[in-house]
């Protein structure tokens, strides 16, 4: 029996959806565990996506429970949200996040090595979720670069560089191996008031390496982390050390339309019609209904296309503690009817020019609004 365990969190988005997808069917010796962390405020079309999922991977998406809460009779965030004293969370202080995803995540995992996927595509720039428990590692399936940002440190360390070198001998000669030690030779320093700095380095040092050979780069980092505590090291051999795929958002929405899972409904462009201007809107993520990193436009769509849901978000606020989902602005100050029309305007505005500029396709800019958002909700 292996001594680490394989998990891959589901978080009712699509990425996470189609890397589950991916995985069966590319990588089918792995036993994986899935897990779903549920809020009790998420869309009906994210318990749909579960179902669907289940049904395809032939095996059960564990929901991770909290005894003392299920007992409360409430709901997780309901249940937090009372211990929190009707405090809202917000991206700066993120108590769902990390009472509803990460706590029972890491619970969860307990104390065995182990090894968790996460869907962060080739197109994006954002680093997922590193847990600070040694005994869990992030892979990224997804990317050119499957490793984590914690592990890149240590291979661009110059302490570790000559230990680095050794294992790429093996495979490189001559020319190749200049362009290897050329890499590691560039000076980077992990003073902590460079630290973008110290990102843009090793980015470039990733990208020359990764430009010589993908499955050289990953074989080499896999000796170095043999020689380590992470959880990989307990692996004689791993699959994804000769996967060059670099998967992409068509390719995530492929995934889920071949395999019969589906995209989840939310994502379907609905039109609307403000002072004779057409626009699109759709919701761009997964997580609670009321999650304060939607965009104005996804707060109208909520209220325009499910207006309970719309409802119940604001029977959270309480506008003389001043403690709203926006910033400054209440859900009921948002849906005057003057407020709305502002907003889709400005939103056919924004979203035609993009057009014009021929930068990016409507669904694409709505679903650039996950990024930078969180990641252990939305993937
Ligand atoms: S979806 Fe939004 S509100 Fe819900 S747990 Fe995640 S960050 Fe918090």
């Amino acid at each position: 029996m292996s001594k680490i365990q394989h998990v891959l969190g589901i978080s009712g988005g699509k990425d996470s959806a189609a890397l589950a997808i991916y995985l069966k069917d590319k990588y089918p010796q792995f036993n994986f565990t899935y897990y779903f962390t549920d809020t009790g405020k998420e869309l009906d079309e994210t318990y749909t996506l579960i179902e669907n999922l289940e049904g395809y991977l032939g095996a059960k998406i564990n929901k991770l429970e909290d005894e003392g809460i299920k007992n409360s009779g409430e709901d997780p965030f309901d249940f937090f949200f009372k211990s929190y004293r009707g405090y809202l969370p917000s991206p700066q202080a993120r108590w769902c996040t990390a009472m509803m995803k990460l706590k029972p995540f890491e619970k969860f995992v307990g104390d065995k090595p182990t090894m968790s996927y996460v869907g962060i595509r080739g197109d994006e720039q954002r680093e997922g979720y590193i847990s600070r428990q040694d005994n869990i590692q992030s892979i990224f399936p997804f990317r050119k670069n499957i490793w984590s940002q914690d592990v890149l440190r240590k291979i661009f360390d110059p302490k570790n560089q000559e230990q680095l070198l050794g294992y790429y001998s093996d495979f490189y000669s001559g020319n190749k191996l200049d362009k290897i030690v050329n890499e590691f030779s560039k000076p980077i320093s992990f003073n902590l008031n460079y630290k973008l700095q110290t990102e843009r380095i090793i980015n470039e040092k990733l990208d020359g390496l990764l430009n010589v050979g993908i499955i050289e780069f990953n074989k080499s980092v896999f000796k170095f982390l043999k020689t380590t505590n992470y959880p990989i090291s307990f692996e004689e051999d791993y699959p994804l050390l000769e996967n060059e795929d670099n998967l992409v958002r068509a390719d995530i929405f492929r995934l889920l339309e071949e395999s019969g899972v589906g995209i989840p409904a939310y994502y379907n462009k609905v039109a609307y019609e403000v002072d004779g201007q057409k626009g699109e809107y759709a919701r761009s993520r997964s997580g609670c209904y009321f999650c304060f990193f939607q965009q104005k436009i996804e707060w109208i769509w909520l209220y325009e296309q499910h207006p309970e849901l719309f409802k119940k978000a604001m029977t959270y606020e309480n506008e003389d503690e001043l403690f709203t989902w926006i910033q400054n602005e209440s859900l009921k100050e948002l849906i005057n009817p003057e407020r709305i029309k502002q907003i889709k305007l400005d939103h056919i505005k924004r979203t035609g020019k993009e057009k014009s500029q021929g930068s990016k396709l409507l669904m694409d800019k709505l679903i650039d609004a996950e990024d930078g958002a969180c990641t252990a909700c939305f993937i």
